[in-house]
C-alpha cells in the first residue's frame, strides 16, 4: 500500500466523485448546527477555521466547491460556533494514532505506519472501548478510521459536560497503579489488561536495562504474562531481578500505556477532528466512520478509489 499525498486532481476527484453526504456520521448530522468546521485547503494547516453550516446540503456545496486538503470538526456544540460562543458541552474523545504509537512490532520508521502497526492501534482501541462501556457504563460510541489511526468518540449526553477527563484517560489506559493490583475486578483489572497488552508485544529495544536483565525478562515473558492473567502475586519474581528493576518495569510500561492516546486531544475541549467521509489528503486514506470493528480493514475500506487508478 501506498501511503502517497493526493494530489489537486485526486481530491477533485475524490469530492466530485466519491465523497456521499450518506457518508457522514448520524452523530455529526443530528447537531451540525452547533458545530465549528475547520478546512485546510493547501496542506498547510487549518487555517480556514470557525466556520458553520445549518443544513448538511450546504456543507455538500462547500466540500464540491473547494475539493479542500482535509476537512475537521469541533468536538464542542457551542450555539454560536462560529464564534465558537456559548459552549455546551463536548465529546469525549480518544485518539490512537498508529504513527505515535512507541511499541510496535513492525519496522516502521517515525512516522510512518503500516498494516501490521494499524492493527495494533486497532487492538488498542479494542481494550479502550471494552472499559469504556463495560467498567464506566458508556452507551453512545462511536468508532472512526481516522487515516492513519482511530478516533473513538463518546457522545453520550452525561459525558459532554465533563470536567476531570484526564482522569478518565489514565483509567482506560491503566497508565496509574492501582493500590491493590490483583483484585479482580475494575481499575485493576484494567490495569493488568493493559500491561499485558504492551509488555507483550515488547522486545529488547523497548526495555531501558542492561542486556543480561532484558534478556532475563524477556525469556520469562509467557510466565509473566500467565500469572498476571491469573492473578499470582509473583508474577515478576525472576531470579536475578531485584525490586528496583520490577518497580522500574512497571513504571516504564505504565508511562508507555499513558501514551497510547494522545491526552493532548482528550483533555482539550476546543479541539477540532477530522470529519469521517473527507480525505486524509497527506496518506490518501479516507477518515471513514466505522460500523462493525471486528471485520474493518482499513486497506480494504479506507482506500480512495484514486488510488488504484494511479498508473505511476
Ligand atoms: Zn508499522
Amino acid at each position: 500500500m501506498d501511503f502517497r499525498e493526493a494530489s489537486l486532481r485526486e481530491r477533485k476527484l475524490y469530492y466530485h466523485e466519491e465523497w456521499n453526504e450518506r457518508d457522514v456520521p448520524e452523530f455529526i448530522i443530528e447537531r451540525i448546527m452547533e458545530r465549528e468546521f475547520a478546512f485546510d485547503h493547501d496542506g498547510k494547516g487549518y487555517n480556514d477555521r470557525y466556520k458553520g453550516f445549518d443544513t448538511l446540503s450546504q456543507f455538500s456545496d462547500f466540500l464540491i466547491k473547494n475539493f479542500p486538503y482535509a476537512v475537521c470538526t469541533s468536538v464542542s456544540y457551542y450555539s454560536k460556533p462560529k464564534n465558537r460562543e456559548d459552549w455546551k458541552g463536548a465529546e469525549l474523545v480518544f485518539d490512537i494514532d498508529a504513527k505515535d504509537l512507541v511499541v510496535k512490532t513492525c519496522e516502521c520508521k517515525e512516522g510512518n505506519v503500516c498494516e501490521k502497526c494499524l492493527s495494533e492501534a486497532k487492538e488498542i482501541v479494542l481494550k479502550i472501548k471494552d472499559t469504556l462501556i463495560g467498567d464506566l457504563g458508556v452507551k453512545r460510541l462511536y468508532l472512526v478510521y481516522s487515516g492513519r489511526g482511530y478516533h473513538l468518540r463518546v457522545v453520550d449526553n452525561d459525558v459532554l459536560p465533563l470536567e476531570r477527563r484526564s482522569e478518565v484517560l489514565e483509567y482506560v489506559t491503566g497508565s496509574k497503579r492501582p493500590k491493590d493490583l490483583f483484585l479482580s475486578h475494575g481499575y485493576p483489572a484494567v490495569y493488568r489488561k493493559m500491561f499485558i497488552l504492551t509488555f507483550n508485544k515488547m522486545n529488547e529495544k523497548d526495555l531501558p536495562f542492561s542486556k543480561n536483565i532484558i534478556d532475563l525478562i524477556l525469556s520469562e515473558k509467557k510466565t509473566i504474562i500467565s500469572k498476571l492473567k491469573t492473578r499470582h502475586f509473583d508474577f515478576l519474581d525472576i531470579k536475578g531481578i531485584g525490586d528496583k528493576t520490577k518497580n522500574d518495569l512497571l513504571g516504564h510500561i505504565e508511562k508507555i500505556n499513558g501514551s497510547l492516546v494522545d491526552g493532548k486531544v482528550t483533555v482539550d475541549v476546543k479541539r477540532i477532528l477530522r470529519l469521517p467521509s473527507t480525505l486524509h489528503s497527506k496518506v490518501s486514506m479516507k477518515c471513514v466512520e466505522i460500523k462493525n470493528i471486528e471485520n474493518f480493514d482499513p486497506l480494504k475500506q479506507a482506500v480512495p478509489k484514486f488510488v488504484s487508478e494511479r498508473k505511476d
